[in-house]
């Protein structure tokens, strides 16, 4: 338990405070023990949360700054982070379950994040528009005001990171809701955020249920803007509160995304990309490479080469698994891994092929084979829906427009890869896929500079890049009459 405290508070309005729901147990999914207790906030704390940040608001405290002010004070945040990460990426595996080099990757991209839009701040302008000389018209970029973040438990410090460094440089206050799974490495961001000298109430956080603090912070009248990242169901219904209140949000729903791999395709360099885009964090990464569409003389030497690479991890507790290398840790929660695990069964019954894997590890804790299934159909449940876990399908096709048809197939678009070295084909297929962003060559190919956010059911808003600065700002037209 070294390094971890018995209990964790909220952070409401510069103090750290218990909740008003008690507290929750959090789980070390690499052990299967009780690893804290969190305080578990009440919908009275999400108003006494949303209230401190209204009031911070109105106040124009972080409003009024100049940008580039504003900009090294989400640069700090950052800095703290950074100079923080080996304290707390141990906390980050216990409570989560990936590796720790995977935990130390999250935490050093949560700190670029706050870089980014610290640099960012003061490049957000407005521009004049002529109306000939007897007017000067000119508009200005406006903070929304209050930010809820609602944030989910695969990249907890990394996903708040990413919305939270963009609302701060663009001059608004934020309230976080952080996963009632993983809410103990996260709280990181509160502490950074009062190291670099944000006023109490600019940022708060607070862990509770979903349906209850989630809940009353995405209907809360006083919220002006809504970022969730998370299950198409609570994307709804988060959508829906909004709605109530008039306010936008940014909706990142998951995905079931596709690479698609021609006969030319290098799959020397694929293995890499095998590799992380399903195994990476366990498959919990919502633009994970869930699908593999191969052209059908390609396709046994793909499974064989996906197989070799699921049976080289070496599974078991994240802690253990310190350095960068074939290695896996735990599923977030038991739960999780048997949603996967049935999934894989109901596949096996529906007439796909293990290639490996496809069961739970007998180990304590929420462990899962790395898992490689052929014979899948592109009308398969698992073809279909989001397993969230370390399950690859592998779907052969013979034409290409049968491949971006596979592709194209779900509710989902979030990301697509093509794979190939004619130049054309990728360019058809970046065109013809339904998707926010492709890859082509190599999965994950970008960084926090490229936006990112899906089509269809897997939301709608960018996140990343500078389109994301958008999110957080409206128009505001001043039209002066000049005598
Ligand atoms: P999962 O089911 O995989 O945990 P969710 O999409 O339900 O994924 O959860 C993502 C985040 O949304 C979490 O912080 C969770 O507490 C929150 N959440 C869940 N239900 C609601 C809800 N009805 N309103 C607001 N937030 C919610």
């Amino acid at each position: 338990m070294t390094g971890i405290d018995a209990a964790y508070r909220n952070y409401i309005d510069g103090a750290w405070v218990p909740g008003g729901a008690g507290h929750i147990d959090v789980t070390d999914p690499g052990s299967g023990a009780h690893l804290t207790r969190v305080a578990l906030a009440d919908a009275a704390d999400v108003d006494r949360a949303v209230e401190a940040a209204a009031r911070v608001h109105a106040s124009r405290a972080l409003a009024a700054l100049r940008p580039v002010e504003r900009g090294r004070m989400v640069r700090a945040v950052g800095a703290w982070i950074a100079a923080h990460r080996n304290t707390w990426a141990p906390v980050l595996t216990r409570e989560q379950g990936k590796p720790l080099w995977e935990a130390e990757i999250e935490i050093d991209g949560a700190a670029r994040y706050f870089e980014y839009y610290g640099n960012q701040a003061e490049t957000v302008e407005g521009r004049s528009i002529p109306l000939g000389d007897g007017y000067i018209d000119y508009t200005t970029c406006e903070p929304y005001g209050v930010t809820a973040h609602i944030i989910p438990w695969n990249y907890p410090v990394e996903m708040a990171a990413r919305s939270v460094a963009a609302a701060l440089a663009t001059g608004n206050t934020v309230v976080i809701k952080s996963p009632e799974l993983t809410p103990v490495a996260i709280t990181m961001i509160a502490h950074a955020a009062q190291a670099a000298g944000f006023p109490p109430g600019a940022v708060n956080l607070l862990c509770g249920l979903g349906p209850v603090a989630g809940a009353a912070l995405a209907g809360h009248p006083k919220v002006n803007q809504i970022v969730f990242t998370g299950s198409v169901a609570t994307g709804i219904a988060i959508a829906t509160a909004a709605a109530q209140n008039v306010v936008p949000c940014v909706l990142e729903l998951g995905g079931k995304s596709a690479a698609i791999v021609h006969d030319d395709a290098d799959l020397d360099a694929f293995e890499t990309d095998i590799r992380w885009g399903i195994f990476f964090n366990a498959g919990q990464v919502c633009s994970a490479m869930s699908r593999i569409v191969v052209h059908e003389s390609r396709h046994d030497e793909v499974v064989e080469r996906a197989t070799a690479i699921a049976r080289a991890l070496s599974v078991g507790p994240g802690i253990e698994r310190r350095e960068s290398g074939p290695n896996m840790g735990a599923m977030v929660s038991q739960a999780q891994r048997d949603r996967a695990a049935g999934m894989v069964a109901r596949a096996v019954a529906a007439g796909a092929k293990l290639a490996t894997g496809g069961h739970a590890l007998n180990l304590p804790g929420a462990f899962m084979e790395p898992t490689v299934l052929t014979g899948v159909t592109p009308d398969m449940e698992i073809a279909q829906q989001e397993v969230f876990g370390p399950v690859l399908s592998v779907i052969p096709f013979r034409t290409e427009d049968e491949a971006i048809a596979i592709a194209n197939g779900t509710d989902y678009g979030l990301v697509g890869g093509v794979f190939t070295r004619d130049l054309d084909r990728a360019m058809r297929a970046t065109r013809a896929m339904r998707a926010g962003q492709v890859f082509v060559n190599e999965w994950f190919a970008g960084g926090v500079e490229t936006p990112f956010g899906g089509i269809g059911k897997s939301g709608y808003g960018r996140e990343k890049g500078r389109e994301a600065l958008w999110n957080y700002v409206q128009t505001r037209n001043t039209a002066i009459k000049l005598r």
